[in-house]
């Protein structure tokens, strides 16, 4: 059995309850190394058997995980933040299907969550963007052109951009191109959740030169967001004369 597991975003806390006992309990472990938190292999069985996919190929992992299958070995495959987020777990899972290997996910916490959390900020504003859009500029791994930044940025939602803070120009160009306003917030989360987080604020005029005086050009969360300091409306959610399946409005 192999279980694919998000690691969340770095504190080794930020964990599921599941994930922490299948990384307990498994014979091998594949880890992302770039990313995961090394102590959490802390909670690894000594005799575990672990590797560090950061310098392996796709065919590595899973001989790897076949291997650990022909000795009825359990496996965790170990993937930074949430697995369904640019952790390439769609072609591992293709092979296991074509394999018949039987495998589950658990879900992690995604650095964009993470993110959020360091900066105290909501994402959802009522009345100021309703939308959150998690994508990344393009370049080595393609894009659809539908999706490009520029045309993304025409919502002037809620955007988090992961993979792209080396490229911080190209985002900010893309973006005021695209149709947001010069002056709309940005923060650059560096490690979020981590001991050394790092947090740069500004806006699309003036984070690129914040970033690189700051040093910053991997691991990092890039949000842009009227959210980031607006006026907004209150919720309905808890507004007094709204009512709703688990209260009634007061009179
Ligand atoms: N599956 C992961 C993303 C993997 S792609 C997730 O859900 O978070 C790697 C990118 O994620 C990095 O380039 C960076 O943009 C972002 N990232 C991962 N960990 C981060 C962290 N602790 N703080 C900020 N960004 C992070």
């Amino acid at each position: 059995m192999v279980h694919f597991v998000g690691a969340g975003p770095g504190d080794p806390e930020l964990i599921t309850k599941k994930g922490a006992r299948f990384l307990e309990e498994a014979d091998v472990v594949i880890y992302a190394g770039s990313l995961v938190n090394p102590r959490l292999l802390d909670l690894c069985k000594n005799d575990a058997k672990i590797y560090n996919s950061a310098s392996m190929t796709l065919d590595e992992v899973l001989e790897v995980i076949y291997d650990a299958e022909a000795h009825n070995f359990m496996t965790v495959r170990l993937h930074t933040g949430d697995p369904s987020l640019y952790g390439a777990i769609g072609e591992q899972m293709d092979a296991l299907e074509k394999k018949g290997i039987s495998y589950d996910v658990i879900p992690g916490v995604s650095s964009f969550l993470a993110a959020a959390a360091s900066l105290k900020k909501e994402y959802t504003l009522p009345g100021v963007s309703q939308t959150v859009i998690i994508t990344r500029q393009g370049k080595r791994t393609a894009v659809p052109e539908e999706e490009s930044l520029k045309s993304l940025a025409a919502h002037k939602s809620t955007m988090c951009i992961f993979l792209s803070v080396h490229m911080i120009d190209d985002v900010v160009r893309e973006l005021t191109v695209g149709g947001y306003d010069e002056d709309t917030p940005v923060a650059v989360v560096e490690k979020a959740s981590w001991e050394d987080e790092k947090i740069i604020r500004g806006t699309l005029k003036t984070i690129g030169k914040e970033i690189k005086e700051a040093g910053i050009t991997k691991t990092a969360m890039i949000v842009v967001s009227p959210c980031l300091e607006s006026e907004y409306e209150l919720s309905r959610l808890y507004a007094a004369d709204f009512s709703h399946g688990f209260r009634e409005a007061k009179k």
